[in-house]
């Protein structure tokens, strides 16, 4: 694993270097990054301070650096014969004094997969340089397919080769890059640091997805939908592997069209990439779209209409709905029964409509809150409820107030659903809401003298039974929930 540092003087980029030192295999010097021209000596002196091995790169803006060089400034910095690998430009690779055994020559687009990739890879292949380095934009995650197969193709001709798929839906290539046969990947090193877009943190990279330990038999599960690069389930998961040694990895897979994905990477009997897909946990927008697309669905997330796990078993793809075990189940633990409890839903939407599902089966007398018409009626019909207008709520009657609106998370965090003048008299407030842990609407209702409980543990729940689902083998709660909290506190 290769840690960037970029800074803009000597001394700021020896002292990121001790720090990517702790943990990287070999440090970037990002040499373009330096606000001065004159840095011959100060690298030098650098240059011989430091025992762990680098890469030196300046890079020009046009391939994604950090300043504007002539030509001729690059020629000249590069006309020493560092010690060290040298990534260049491939404009550079036969006019400078840089040994052809350490030297990267690279190529950047910071656009797209361009369609002339394997030209651009056999261009940089013929150089004598020792090493190819490929970095470009992936606009979906099928992009990453090209990136994958160029890694097997070098791998075969025993051609040392880094090749990235730049972006959040390129992920998988940064994470299962090595494992597949690219001579490093990039982390950075630390949240806000990256060199490129989609780099992930580099102790993450160790201490989150176990990189050292992926290889070809590694199974993979990932969360797929649209956004993804918030969630903390790679965190519960992977958590979860590594307790129960298991030889699995979970990624964060950002899928816009998750027909295309399913057909070209999920499916076995259609998918373009060899790779050991165990799992994949589904949210939103793809939980309802994703059914339509399965061998099997099994009969409760049928009736619920959405499926938020996926298992690849042989040449099929089995769909769950591990939800509404996941709603249900923390909701028992702290009530023991629900049978005959009067019980508000606020929302009426995907959420709502899953705890619908599962109060009513377990004997709950409901009502839905929701701000607007349509959705409420939908859910009312279908499962004989009564609805009425959030705003006009009122639950000191109900053992049990269920949240499944948004408000209280994200651009809503000041929200809430409910303040404390309803829901004084009420039971228990349950938010489904997880982020954050605390949210408003529990503020409100333990001021109003109500019990509460949050989302965590049903986030949790529902992580636990996929886990089941796709290992056989049954996690520790505590495990998940803390390095899920850990995440979310970052
Ligand atoms: P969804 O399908 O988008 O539904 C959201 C519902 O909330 C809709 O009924 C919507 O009303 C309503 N809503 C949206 N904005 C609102 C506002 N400003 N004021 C009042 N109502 C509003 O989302 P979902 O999948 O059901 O998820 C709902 C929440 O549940 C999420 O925010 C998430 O935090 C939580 N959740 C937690 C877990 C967990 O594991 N803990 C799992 C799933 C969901 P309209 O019907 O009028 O559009």
């Amino acid at each position: 694993m290769c840690v960037p540092v970029c800074a803009k003087d000597f001394a700021a980029l020896g002292h990121a270097c001790r720090r990517a030192s702790e943990f990287a295999d070999i440090v970037e010097l990002r040499l373009d990054c330096l606000e001065s021209d004159d840095f011959a000596a100060p690298l030098a002196e650098l240059l011989a301070r430091l025992s762990i091995p680098l890469i030196l790169t300046c890079r020009p803006s046009e391939q994604g650096g950090y300043r504007d060089l002539s030509l001729q400034q690059r020629e000249a910095f590069w006309n020493t014969d560092f010690q060290t690998l040298c990534d260049v430009e491939a404009d550079l690779v036969s006019a400078i004094a840089v040994d052809r055994s350490r030297m990267i020559v690279s190529h950047h687009d910071f656009k797209r997969v361009p369609d002339d990739l394997e030209l651009i890879y056999e261009r940089l292949a013929a150089t004598p340089a020792r090493i190819v380095k490929i970095a470009v934009q992936a606009n979906d995650i099928t992009d990453c397919l090209r990136i994958f197969k160029l890694l097997d193709r070098a791998r075969k001709q025993k051609r040392e080769l880094i090749a990235i798929a730049m972006g959040n839906a390129g992920i998988a290539t940064r994470i299962l890059g090595p494992s597949r046969g690219a001579y490093l990947t990039y982390g950075s090193l630390e949240d806000g640091s990256e060199t490129a877009p989609g780099q992930v943190n580099a102790r993450e990279l160790r201490s989150v997805y176990h990189i050292d330990k992926i290889s070809n038999e590694t199974m993979i599960c990932g969360l797929v939908g649209m956004p993804v690069m918030h969630s903390v389930s790679p965190h519960m998961h992977n958590a979860a592997f590594a307790a129960e040694g298991s030889d699995g990895v979970y990624l964060p897979l950002e899928v816009r069209d998750i027909e295309t994905f399913v057909k070209r990477m999920a499916h076995p009997s259609t998918r373009e990439l060899d790779w050991n897909l165990r799992g994949l946990s589904v949210t939103a927008p793809h939980k309802s779209s994703v059914l339509g697309l399965l061998d099997w669905v099994a009969k409760d997330a049928q009736e619920i209409g959405a499926v938020n796990t996926v298992v690849v078993e042989g040449q099929r793809l089995l769909g769950y709905n591990t939800d509404v075990a996941g709603l249900i189940e923390p909701l028992l633990e702290r009530v023991g029964s629900v049978n005959g409890l009067s019980v508000a839903v606020l929302g009426a939407g995907g959420a709502a409509r899953a705890a619908v599902w599962v109060l009513k089966r377990h004997g709950a007398r409901l009502r839905l809150f929701s701000r607007t018409r349509p959705n409420a009626e939908k859910i009312g019909q279908e499962f004989d409820i009564p609805f009425e207008p959030l705003s006009a709520g009122s639950f000191h009657d109900y053992d049990v107030v269920i949240n499944a609106t948004p408000l209280g998370s994200g651009p809503f965090i000041r929200h809430a659903p409910a303040v404390i003048e309803q829901l004084g008299g009420a039971g228990l407030v349950y938010d489904l809401i997880y982020n954050p842990i605390e949210t408003e609407l529990l503020k409100q209702a333990r001021a109003a003298g109500c019990q509460t409980l949050g989302g965590l543990p049903m986030l949790v729940a529902q992580a636990r039974r996929q886990f089941e689902l796709w290992t056989g083998k049954t996690p520790s709660s505590d495990l998940m929930h803390n390095a899920a909290a850990a995440a979310l506190r970052r």
